[in-house]
Order: structure tokens, then C-alpha cells, then sequence
């Protein structure tokens, strides 16, 4: 059977690419349907994400153009992952496999097919995954690269140079869609869904027209976002620098005391400096514990699914159906 593939695309603003990009995507897609790569009810799926230019009626030219493009507009701007997340759970209704790209062409589409051999062997997600990041420049580079290591020092498991090019088959989206997070950080949580999943590598391009919508601000937002919603791990380390602020202060305690004995000390100064240092430690620490319970109380409040089936072989029997419906 030949699968229908949902391509989904934000858009913010992006008047000056959406004629480039649908024509080449649009192109794309026609070849892969002639080689039986993807159906004929395959879609481009665009999602304005509250833009403030001519990129909605740009969508909805397109969609009356030609019947493979398709559009969805949300209400305002809601940033990329959420407008990611709107496609991608309305392609879900209608496709066997989708897959999320940005509205500049700074991946390579000429990778689609491979996505979908992947997706032919049986893999439920495909990431793709940049060869080099020689387009980027010396800061946005070592920045990236810095905060993939933090996430995985602080226990998330990050895909590295995976941006959100990916296929998700139709199972997966059902396993996202019950992720219910407000903080969205989609390149932490698929990850996490499982799945038999495999790695596509591209060479990745510049924009080859308008500006960027991650500048610097935004990147720096995102970051502390993919940390905080995955790790309390930052909470943890108040007990730790708590408890070495105690340490130190007995330490500290001693050689006041020692100061003092020896009559180098200014009088009151011993008093004084040990009970900063202890006072400093016991409160750090006592952070600490609450932290420790704010952190479960954080992890329990995003009420993520605890486990998710891949697949279920239960032929329940004639008891087996009485019990379940009892
Ligand atoms: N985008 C969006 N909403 C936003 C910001 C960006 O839908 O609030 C889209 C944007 O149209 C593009 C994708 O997210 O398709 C990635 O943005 P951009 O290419 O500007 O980011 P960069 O490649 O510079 O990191
Ligand atoms: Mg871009």
C-alpha cells in the first residue's frame, strides 16, 4: 500500500518564500508520487502561525491552485513548536506518515525520499540530522553545540544537530498527541515517545529570502525552555551547593576559632563570619528540599503519559471479554 505522506510547514510571516517554497515543494512532491513513493492524496500542509503579512491569502491561493496544498491558520501567533504541533495533529487525521519542515528551504527536500525508505523499513520516526553547520556562523554554531550538551548533562536525551526535521509515522503523532504539555519542546518529548526510530543526514542551506524568526532572544527563550521542561535537575543542585556551603562553613567555623585563639582576630569578626557561612549553607539547603519537592510536584502536574503501546496482541476470549466488560 502505497502511503499518504502530510508535508507541514509553519509559516510566520514568510510572504517572501511561500512562492518558492510551495513551487519546489509542490514539485517535490509530484515526483515522489510518480514513483510510487507517496499516494496521490498526499498534502503540503501550511500552517500560518498569526502572521501579519500576506501569508495566509498566500495559502489560500495556493489551495485553491492546486489540490495538494492544504492550509490551516491558527488564531495568533503561537510560536513555531505550537504551530508545529497544530499541523502535525491535524495531518494525523489524515495521513500514514507526516513530516515537519521550516518555510525556507533550509533543509534539503531532496532527503524526502530517504525519510521515506526509513518509513517503508518499518521505522516509526526518522530525524534528520545536519552533516555540517558550516552555514552557520562561529556563535549560533558553538551556541548550539553547548546546548546540546548541557541537555544531555541534565539527563535529556537530544537528538544532536536534529532540528525539526523529522517524519513521524501516523502511530507516533497518536503517542505525541498524548503528551498534553503546555511548555512545548518537541525535540525533547519525541524522543522520548520510542519506537523503532532511525537517522537521516543533510546538508542544510541558508534562507534564501527573508529574515529569520529565531533571533537571539527567542534562541535563548528556547533554550531555557528545553531545559525547564524536562529537567528539575537545576532544582537538585541548590542541595548540592547547599551542602558544600555547609561544609565550607565548618570549615571556615574552624578557622575563625583557630583566629581567635591565636589573637589575630578582630573582635566579633569570628561570630560574624561563621554564621554568614552557616546561615548561607542551612538556607541553601533547605531550598534545596523544597526544590525537591517542587520538582516532583512540576513533573506530576505535567501528567505525561507514563508508558505508551506500541502494539497490542491480545485476542481476549469469550471470559476475557465478559470481565473487561463487567
Ligand atoms: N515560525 C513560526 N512561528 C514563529 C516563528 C517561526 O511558525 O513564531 C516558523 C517560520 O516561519 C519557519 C520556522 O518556524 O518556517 C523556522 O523559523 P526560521 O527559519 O526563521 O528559524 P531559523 O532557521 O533562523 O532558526
Ligand atoms: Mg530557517
Amino acid at each position: 500500500m502505497i502511503p499518504i505522506l502530510y508535508i507541514v510547514i509553519p509559516c510566520y510571516n514568510e510572504q517572501e518564500v511561500l512562492p518558492e517554497t510551495s513551487k519546489r515543494i509542490l514539485d517535490k512532491l509530484t515526483r515522489m508520487v510518480r514513483a510510487q513513493i507517496c499516494h496521490d492524496d498526499s498534502r503540503v500542509l501550511f500552517v500560518d502561525d498569526g502572521s501579519k503579512d500576506q501569508t495566509w491569502s498566500m495559502i489560500e491561493g495556493l489551495c485553491e491552485q492546486d489540490i495538494h496544498f492544504a492550509g490551516v491558520k491558527l488564531a495568533h501567533n503561537r510560536g513555531h513548536q505550537n504551530a508545529l504541533l497544530a499541523g502535525l495533529m491535524t495531518a494525523k487525521e489524515y495521513c500514514d506518515a507526516a513530516i515537519s519542515m521550516d518555510a525556507d528551504l533550509q533543509d534539503d527536500i531532496e532527503v524526502l525520499d530517504e525519510f521515506m525508505e526509513r518509513f517503508a523499513q518499518g521505522c516509526q520516526i526518522v530525524y534528520g540530522v545536519r552533516k555540517a553547520r558550516e552555514t552557520d556562523t562561529f556563535f549560533k554554531r558553538n551556541s548550539a553545540l553547548t546546548f546540546y550538551r548541557l541537555m544531555q548533562m541534565l539527563g535529556t536525551q537530544v537528538v544532536n544537530n536534529h532540528a525539526d526535521y523529522r517524519l513521524m509515522s501516523k502511530e507516533a503523532l497518536e503517542a505525541l498527541a498524548q503528551y498534553r504539555e503546555v511548555n512545548l519542546f518537541l525535540r525533547g518529548i519525541v524522543p522520548e515517545i520510542g519506537y523503532q526510530t532511525a537517522v537521516v543526514y543533510y546538508d542544510r542551506g541558508e534562507r534564501f529570502a527573508g529574515e529569520s524568526k529565531y533571533p537571539l532572544k527567542k534562541m535563548i527563550s528556547f533554550a531555557i525552555e528545553g531545559i525547564t521542561s524536562f529537567s528539575v535537575k537545576p532544582l537538585k543542585l541548590i542541595s548540592t551547593l547547599g551542602i558544600l556551603i555547609s561544609l565550607c562553613s565548618c570549615a571556615g567555623l574552624i578557622y575563625a576559632l583557630v583566629s581567635k585563639i591565636c589573637g589575630v582576630a578582630v573582635p566579633g569578626w569570628t561570630a560574624i563570619i561563621s554564621s554568614i557561612w552557616l546561615l548561607g549553607g542551612v538556607q541553601l539547603l533547605c531550598l534545596g528540599v523544597l526544590g525537591g519537592y517542587v520538582g516532583k510536584i512540576y513533573q506530576e502536574v505535567k501528567a505525561r503519559p507514563r508508558y505508551i503501546i506500541e502494539t497490542k496482541k491480545l485476542q481476549p476470549g469469550q471470559k476475557g471479554q465478559t470481565t473487561e466488560n463487567v
